[in-house]
């Protein structure tokens, strides 16, 4: 499937209860490409990246990552729940960033990235310390591997979780609005690290009100309001020079 992109996701539909969150989402995003969702608060952003990393199930439509229909096997025309082990090799694939760090508070920065290599993946530490201390480094944070999270501003236990993320080697990096927990004043470190992944060619969704960012960093920005993508494109046009109503009075109050 080297013809489709890297995510393809089409029609896709979830409700809580009675309460239709996605009313049909379709998004592709190219390998290599930055998409960055924006919409008012309840507009479905966090569920959707939810949907694509599988912890929320979909109701409707299909989610394609790298190939892999993700949660489902399809035979003919029907679809088949996979088991909730394929379901977590597939969740493996893709790396995913947070509002609030949650890292383990009682291990060391470098401990909290090799944790998952070494016990999900069974790298052996030694492996596993060397690429940490590299991200670590890459993040900034190289001379702090030994510190506990509660050491650590912020900002730094962003950075740590997001050297945690890639220490899965992933194909897709998912930000839920990263720096929306942290002091005005930690916010740029964060983003300063997103830019750079995106610049080395990292494949990223992230969740954002940094409109900057999303100005400077994305390919493509996806406007969303109630469920629904009201406009896409590159950031020149959505946020330079958006079509919509919805779009221009949501821009409009962030300024
Ligand atoms: P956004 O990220 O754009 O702020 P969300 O995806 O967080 O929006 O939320 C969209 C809607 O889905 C909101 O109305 C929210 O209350 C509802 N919602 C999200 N998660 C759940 C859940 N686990 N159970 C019930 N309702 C939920």
């Amino acid at each position: 499937m080297t013809d489709r992109p890297l995510v393809h996701a089409v029609n896709v539909t979830k409700s809580f209860h009675h309460n239709e969150v996605l009313k049909g989402i379709d998004l592709d995003v190219e390998a290599g490409q930055v998409v960055c969702l924006l919409g008012p608060s309840g507009s479905g952003k966090t569920t959707f990246l939810r949907c694509i990393n599988q912890l929320e199930t979909i109701d409707g439509g299909r989610i394609w990552v790298d190939g892999d229909l993700m949660g489902y096997a399809e035979r003919g025309d029907k679809l088949y729940r996979l088991k909730d082990k394929e379901i977590a090799a597939q969740r493996r694939e893709i790396g995913m960033v947070f509002q609030r760090f949650n890292l383990f508070p009682h291990m060391t920065a470098i401990d909290n990235v090799i944790e998952a290599p070494v016990q999900v993946k069974g790298e052996s530490k030694k492996v596993a310390r060397e690429r940490a201390q590299a991200l670590l480094d890459r993040v900034g944070l190289g001379d702090r591997t030994a510190a506990y999270p509660a050491q650590l501003s912020g900002g730094q236990q962003q950075r740590v979780a997001i050297a945690r993320a890639l220490a899965m080697q992933p194909k897709l990096m998912l930000f839920d609005e990263p720096t929306s927990a942290l002091d005005p004043e930690l916010v740029g470190e964060v983003l300063a690290v997103m830019r750079e992944l995106a610049d080395d060619g990292t494949t990223m969704i992230v969740v954002t009100h940094e409109m900057s960012f999303a100005r400077e960093v994305a390919d493509t920005v996806v406007f969303m309001d109630a469920g629904v993508v009201v406009e896409a494109g590159p950031p020149a046009d959505v946020i330079g020079n958006p079509q919509h109503q919805r779009t221009k009075s949501f821009l409009s109050r962030l300024r």
